[in-house]
């Protein structure tokens, strides 16, 4: 206990003696915040700071929870009410370089993790869009000056960081905005539903589903995507073969899900093909494959495979097919059938996606 205490003690001596040296950079680069009642959240900082934005979902008897972490100290914490579906904002010090700016919502407030994005609109502005709360926030909330001044002059040739870090909740990879285009193939459709699985869960159903959310979240990173459907429409395979080569995309992605036999549950697992027509198809396969085993514990990692399916064999870009599990199979129908692990399973494939694209010149 003594000697916990004293290395504490001068641990905190130290710390005291960093401090007074280097007061001003540690003064907090938070300048002013503001939650609309439109629901967007702006941040006015000093110029060219780098933040971090994070999420926490709701647990039980408590709302998610959004917070900014900023360098530099707060002047002192404090915890201001909030209003309508923000019970609170907090600002506090989780170390004494740090300042961090939380929004604590109420319990049952929906917010899509993968809509927010801290994106800087000036190299001292920010704003996060809150997606869903619009008309719930009733009173703005704010403290500061939002409109005044930086503290500090910057020049144009100072770095100036279009966004933050991805939030932690989803973790994606990020990619040059509007650099890259990428075709998504929802595999069947219309009167071909694909395979059957348990409890009669459809392929078609699912892989829209997910290719569906795919599309969103890497639309949400500034890659063009074009989809060869969206909706339950039968589309043979060389129109979507056609339109593929024809939009001059940067990678093609076909969703499935596999099904062997009801007499075979034992069978699981996640495949990925690719055919090696064009360089680059088995590197964008593997990320695929690496990020759906990443959230699939226990299923089968049954690998990346040569395959001769007709969408990854005529394509002329980098092409993958991927084969999320087994409908049939008793650890995979479940998951499959479940809204959650589609929406974690769209996470990993886009990742993969975009870990493709960010290792691309
Ligand atoms: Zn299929």
């Amino acid at each position: 206990m003594g000697s916990i205490g004293r290395s504490r003690w001068i641990r905190g001596l130290l710390l005291l003696a960093l401090l007074l040296a280097d007061l001003p950079a540690l003064a907090s680069s938070l300048a002013a915040w503001r939650v609309t009642r439109q629901g967007q959240l702006e941040l006015r900082t000093a110029p060219n700071v780098p933040l971090k934005a994070f999420f926490e979902a709701g647990a039980a008897g408590r709302g998610p929870r959004v917070w900014i972490d900023f360098p530099g100290a707060p002047a002192r914490s404090r915890t201001i009410r909030g209003s309508g579906s923000i019970r609170e904002v907090r600002i506090g010090r989780p170390d004494p370089a740090t300042t961090r700016l939380v929004l604590e919502f109420a319990p049952g407030t929906q917010l899509d993790p993968t809509e927010l994005r801290l994106v800087g609109t000036a190299p001292d502005r920010w704003r996060m869009e809150l997606t869903g709360l619009e008309r719930q926030v009733t009173l703005g909330l704010g403290e500061g000056d939002l409109d005044g001044r930086a503290s500090q002059p910057w020049t144009a040739r100072a770095p100036f960081p279009t966004a933050a870090a991805p939030l932690s909740a989803d973790g994606l990879p990020v990619v040059p905005r509007g650099r890259y285009s990428v075709v998504i193939d929802p595999g069947h459709g219309g009167p071909d539903p694909g395979a059957i699985g348990i409890g009669g869960l459809r392929e078609t159903d699912v892989v829209l589903d997910v290719s569906l959310q795919v599309a969103r979240l890497l639309q949400a990173r500034g890659v063009q995507v074009l989809m060869t459907r969206t909706s339950e429409v039968d589309v043979d395979l060389p129109p979507r073969v056609s339109m593929a080569n024809r939009s001059g995309a940067t990678a093609f992605v076909s969703i499935h899900a596999n099904a062997l036999s009801m007499a075979r549950p034992d069978v699981n697992g996640i495949e990925t093909f690719y055919f090696p027509s064009s360089s680059g198809s088995q590197s964008l396969a593997s990320a695929l494959q690496g990020r759906m085993m990443s959230i699939s514990q226990g299923s089968p990692n049954r690998g990346v495979k040569q395959g001769r399916f007709f969408v990854i064999r005529r394509t002329v870009m980098p092409s993958a097919l991927v084969e999320m599990g087994f409908l049939t199979g008793a650890i995979d129908a479940p998951r499959l059938a479940n809204a959650d692990f589609r929406r974690r399973m769209a996470l990993a494939i886009a990742a993969g996606i975009l870990d493709f694209l960010g290792g691309r010149p």
